[in-house]
């Protein structure tokens, strides 16, 4: 399946001179939702999975659904404030200024082996961010799983040391 046709680019969202991948196209066609929920979880193989790790908000859309396939948890990481009970934070910079992401501090247990999702790896640092929260737990990312990735972005640079696949690549 050529994925890459089932992805719409919206110029100048959401702000001047980004042109967004919007990938409701994809996520609307039965055909494409199915081929697409495959295609990621084999990207992960037989590694054994104790976790699956997503992030706000458009990781959530198949995040849960390849811990269904490798029969682990999904755990949600939210902007700062989101989340209801105790968390751990991680700090990370943006083009202007930081922002934060938060996970649950009982969600992930030390020596736990976590795969994280994302619909996009730009310039990384999202990812990198999740990353570094889920070591401080004491766990162990195994892979970082993307639906697409923005390679003139680099953010496979970012991510060094981590194992990073992406099934579509720009
Ligand atoms: P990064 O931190 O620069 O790698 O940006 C990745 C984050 O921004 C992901 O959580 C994506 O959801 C979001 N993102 C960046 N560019 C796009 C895009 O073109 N389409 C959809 N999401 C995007």
């Amino acid at each position: 399946m050529d994925f890459k046709t089932y992805i719409r680019d919206i110029p100048d969202f959401p702000k001047d001179g980004v042109v967004f991948k919007d990938i409701t196209t994809l996520l609307k066609d039965a055909k494409a939702l199915k081929m697409t929920s495959e295609a990621l979880c084999q990207m992960v193989g037989d590694q054994k999975v104790d976790k699956v790790v997503s992030m706000e908000s458009r990781g959530f859309f198949f995040a849960p659904i390849l811990g269904v396939h490798f029969n682990a948890g999904f755990v949600p990481v939210r902007k700062k404030g989101r989340l209801p009970a105790k968390t751990v934070g991680q700090t990370y910079n943006l083009e202007y200024g930081t922002d934060t992401l938060e996970i649950h501090a009982d969600a992930i247990s030390p020596g736990e082996r976590v795969l994280i999702h994302d619909d996009v790896l730009a310039t990384g640092g999202t990812a990198l961010a999740v990353c570094q929260m889920i070591e401080s737990m004491g766990a162990q990312v195994v892979q970082c799983n993307f639906l697409l990735e923005l390679g003139f972005l680099e953010g496979r640079k970012k991510l060094e040391g981590f194992k990073v696949k992406s099934l579509i690549s720009y």
